[in-house]
């Protein structure tokens, strides 16, 4: 009795809560390029953003990444994504900064690297295109944020466009579809385990 009692409620419950989410869907009914801004200090910016190209690539699209700062290209990410029909992968990075420690250099290549980007942003052929670390080279002023959020705002209509990194700017918030901040609660790093192969690189 008790149980029956437990499991009409149950079923109320979940008819109720049914056509809620019925009619939220219902609602949603625009269909157009996101761009979605994966920010904060924990980890799991990027590796969320090349989910979604695992996502995307599942469903035939075509789909560019452009990875600023990096310049490692032995990430299992290149290696395994970066070989499959339909993605174009390229590594513009020159290291991070406190490695170059050379201020021009940097300039001179996130310029390179954004040009790069810029023609993806362009092309409505690339159906998801993944700027990972981007917001550093806005951060450090490397790139004027005026004409980056221009390229974004103008992109094809039905273009997907992720930006990763941490700090992302108000402006960029602002300019998103979708942001996800990610809190750093706790990392192996500062219990003194190095990076790993398969989930740092
Ligand atoms: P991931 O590529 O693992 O998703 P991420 O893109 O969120 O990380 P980045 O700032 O790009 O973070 O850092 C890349 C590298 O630094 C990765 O090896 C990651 O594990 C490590 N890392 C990320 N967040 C932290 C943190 N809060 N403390 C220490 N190391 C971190
Ligand atoms: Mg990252």
């Amino acid at each position: 009795m008790q149980d029956e009692l437990k499991n009409a409620r149950h079923r109320a419950r979940m008819a109720r809560k049914k056509s809620i989410i019925d009619a939220a869907i219902a609602a949603a009914t625009d269909e157009r390029g996101l761009l979605i801004v994966i920010t904060g200090n924990g980890k799991g910016k990027s590796t969320s953003a090349f989910g979604t190209v695992a996502r995307a690539l599942g469903h035939g699209m075509k789909v560019g990444v452009c990875q600023f700062i990096k310049s490692r290209t032995d990430t299992g990410e290149e290696a395994f994504l970066g070989r499959q029909s339909g993605v174009d992968w390229h590594v513009l990075g020159d290291g991070f900064t406190w490695d170059t420690q050379n201020r021009e250099q940097d300039i001179a290549t996130a310029q390179r690297g954004w040009e790069v980007a810029r023609v993806m942003l362009a092309d409505p052929s690339y159906h998801l295109v993944v700027l990972d670390e981007l917001t550093y080279l806005l951060s450090y002023g490397y790139l004027d944020g005026d004409s980056v959020l221009d390229a974004l705002a103008h992109r094809p209509p039905m273009q997907h466009v992720i930006v990763t990194g941490r700090g992302a700017s108000d402006a960029l918030i602002e300019l998103a579809d979708t942001v996800s901040v990610i809190a750093d609660e706790k990392h192996a790093y500062r219990a003194g385990v190095k990076a790993q192969p398969g989930i740092d690189l």
